[in-house]
């Protein structure tokens, strides 16, 4: 017996979906309730594993024609003991603004309209209709009409006003609704602005410009994005050199499936993640020595399908897929303005394409990524937001989260949800830091919403904690890094009893002032105790080390092996000269400017340096991915360990894999060892319970090994599924204990 909660969004009111669900789940036998909330339908079903599955398999079959879902959360949840199966009345808490949608890619029938030559909106970059079109980008006040968003300039021509009021049209009461007559529309403009001029039309011209090399923005749904050919290696690094950007991989935008496949090799579930109406990037294994330069050095790429009109038109033109990556200058927010394109964008790209149509709130692309069995939202941005994380209580007290520092995101609790903002990214410049409070002041001034509270990290440094304990408008009080890991996973998997959890990821500020990141910590909703956690290793020369694989892996030398390391003759050696070796040498014995971290992020660095796969990093968390692609399931055996006063020591793991003659099993081998030490320490704690949060657990095969070793000793684990593990999670944590505690 299990029960599943499932929360849709979409246009499920008003279209005999409830009576539909409730005729199902009766057919099936199921026990449970279905709701209109004012964020869609609630649905709650009880009964055998085998019988959720049909139920869930109808749900999306055969429900009624009208019905779209947009959006769905699920998750399994302790059963309830229901009786029957009933309509229940539909909540109302919370006021109606709550049901702002995500932008939604192109419908089916508006895509086959805007390819029909006959239809008046033949090739309309700005085609949309109700199931479908920009919402939470255009929004600026509530209630959800025309003049509340930036489509108010436009008046409607006769044509689209008679869509627009009949009941029976797809476009009734379609807000954004607009055709080539009297709606928005591109243009094309050089660098320095001036109009490209010509026989062509825009568009045509921007494909022109495309095929031929150059670096193009385009203004999208959300932002701009920089756009040029993904198979020319040569345009590539072109867009790499300007970026700043040496190796991070790109997104690629293909026209179709059909293309993509002859690129990517995507499986089923990451197929149905690629046309789902939020269209985010999902990260596929790729095709052997194909587009080399857009994801140097990874098996994988990060691909989607063209999801606004615009794009549309702009791939069904082009022969090849492209590079379509967020137009921003390194460290700074995703442009958003016209004016914004002209000053900042024209160091990066050749031409740009601007439309009439203002975006009022920036949304970079979502990004997904099958991790183990379930799809897991890495980015959580354009297609979710602002969709809520519903809460089976009420919060006690209103309250604002600041989030990390990297991948931030924001998030607000009130009633019984919490609503996380789109990405918003890491705040390294003053640029960021803008738009963090761009996004606290649009949801703050959309929901009508005045904290009680304010939740920052601990960590001292962090401009969004900063920032928080400037204000003064409400209670201050700062959640730990992992804890607010663990809290967001169980928040996401409506857990709020004791867990035990795995908290491991890069980095994060610690109760004592150290770095950790390698944790079990024994959890609930008021609190947490650190119960183990991983042997500290000294970062030799403190931020650069984190970028530089190398130092990780010659401090753990330092530490086994004393002066004697100097000596090695291996891959970590190599990379350092004689001069700098004997300088950090004297750096660890002396102390000067080693903090130390206990983060699981740094073993990852240390065994890539150590194997000689990476020794200077390019971008975050590039040492776990290239060791992620390197993993074999064949190889089952792995390292030793020891386990000593709450402390685990990777020492024997280091020494097994120094003397491993097999290094091509020593990325698997050490994979295995960190899942036996998960399960060993979850024995040891016993509780039933296991959360795992931090971005380690974007790593799929760690993931799956872990989840499967603990299911196969009876362990509940959960892991996260639509909110990120990584710190774009953080903010849900933090809202979730400033929420209930008093
Ligand atoms: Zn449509
Ligand atoms: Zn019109
Ligand atoms: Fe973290």
């Amino acid at each position: 017996m299990t029960r599943l909660r499932i929360l849709l969004n979409g246009t499920v009111q008003g279209v005999g979906f409830r009576p539909f669900v409730y005729r199902t789940a009766r057919t099936l036998g199921l026990k449970g309730y279905v709701t209109n909330d004012t964020g869609g339908v609630v649905i709650e079903v009880e009964g055998a594993k085998a019988k959720l599955d049909d139920f869930l398999l109808k749900l999306h079959t055969e429900k009624p024609p009208l019905a779209k879902i947009y959006y769905e959360e699920r998750a399994y949840v302790e059963p309830a003991g229901y009786d029957d199966f009933r309509i229940e009345e539909s909540i109302s808490t919370g006021p109606p603004h709550a049901l702002i949608l995500p932008d939604i890619s192109t419908c089916g029938d508006c895509t086959g309209e805007l390819l029909d030559p006959d239809d008046r909106r033949y090739l309309y970059p700005f085609i949309n209709c109700t199931n479908c079109g920009p919402r939470f980008t255009i929004i600026k006040g509530l209630p959800y009409d025309r003049p509340n968003t930036t489509m108010k300039d436009f008046h409607m021509c006769p044509a689209c006003e008679n869509e627009y009021k009949d009941p029976d049209n797809r476009r009734f009461h379609a807000q954004p609704n607009a055709c080539p007559e009297c709606g928005p529309n591109v243009r094309l403009v050089g660098k320095d602005g001036a109009p490209v001029t010509g026989k062509m039309d825009a568009i045509t011209s921007l494909m022109e410009k495309i095929t031929s090399g150059a670096i193009v923005a385009v203004k999208g749904i959300g932002g701009f994005h920089l756009i040029c050919d993904a198979t020319s290696n040569e345009s590539v690094r072109l867009l790499r050199e300007r970026k700043g950007r040496t190796e991070k991989p790109f997104a690629v935008m293909f026209r179709d499936m059909e293309q993509l496949k002859r690129y990517a090799l995507p499986d089923v579930m990451e197929e149905s993640l690629l046309l789902s109406p939020a269209r985010p990037v999902v990260i596929v294994r790729k095709k052997q020595r194909t587009l080399p330069e857009v994801s140097p050095r990874l098996e994988k790429i990060g691909a989607f399908l063209p999801y606004s009109p615009l794009h549309l038109i702009i791939l069904a033109g082009l022969e090849n897929p492209v590079v379509a990556t967020s137009g921003n200058i390194s460290d700074e927010p995703i442009v958003r303005d016209n004016a914004e394109a002209l000053d900042r964008l024209s160091q990066l790209a050749d031409f740009i394409m601007l439309h009439n149509r203002p975006i009022h709130r920036r949304c970079d692309d979502s990004v997904v990524k099958v991790v183990g069995e379930f799809p897991q939202v890495i980015r959580r941005s354009r297609g979710h937001v602002p969709l809520p994380v519903v809460l089976p209580f009420s919060l006690d007290k209103k309250v604002l989260a600041v989030g990390a520092h990297e991948k931030n995101t924001v998030a607000i609790g009130f009633d019984n949800r919490i609503i996380l903002s789109q990405h918003i990214g890491d705040m390294e410049t003053p640029e960021s830091i803008e738009y963090f409070e761009e996004v606290i002041d649009g949801l703050s001034s959309i929901y009508e919403f005045t904290p009680d509270v304010i939740v920052h990290d601990l960590h001292p440094r962090y401009s969004t904690t900063r920032w928080a304990i400037q204000q003064d408008r409400a209670e201050i009080i700062g959640v730990q890094h992992h804890y607010a890991h663990i809290l967001s996973c169980m928040a996401e998997n409506g857990i709020y009893d004791e867990v035990t959890g795995i908290s491991w990821d890069g980095t994060g500020y610690g109760e004592d002032g150290t770095l950790w990141g390698g944790e079990f910590l024994a959890c609930n909703t008021g609190g947490f105790q650190r119960r183990y956690h991983f042997r500290q290793i000294r970062l030799l020369g403190g931020e650069k080390a984190v970028r530089e694989p190398r130092r990780i892996a010659l401090a753990v030398l330092f530490d086994i092996f004393n002066e004697g390391a100097l000596e090695m003759d291996i891959p970590t050696l190599r990379a350092f000269d004689r001069r700098e070796l004997s300088l950090l040498w004297l750096a660890y014995n002396r102390n000067i400017n080693t903090p130390v971290s206990s983060s699981v992020g740094r073993l990852f660095d240390a065994l890539s340096s150590l194997l000689g796969i990476l020794q200077i990093c390019s971008y975050e968390a590039q040492a776990a991915m290239l060791v992620e692609d390197l993993y074999d399931p064949g190889v089952r055996d792995s390292y030793g360990y020891e386990l000593n006063n709450g402390i685990i020591d990777w020492e024997p793991l280091f020494r097994d894999l120094l003397e491993d003659s097999e290094t091509n099993k020593a990325p698997s081998r050490f994979l295995n060892t960190l899942a036996l030490i998960a399960l060993n320490v979850a024995l040891l704690e016993g509780r039933e319970k296991v959360c795992l949060s931090g971005g380690v657990f974007q790593n799929s095969p760690l993931t799956s090994l872990i989840s499967g070793k603990l299911q196969a000793e009876g362990f509940r684990v959960f892991t996260h599924k639509n909110i990120p593990a990584n710190d774009g999670g953080i903010s849900l944590g933090q809202a979730l204990y400033g929420g209930m505690n008093p």
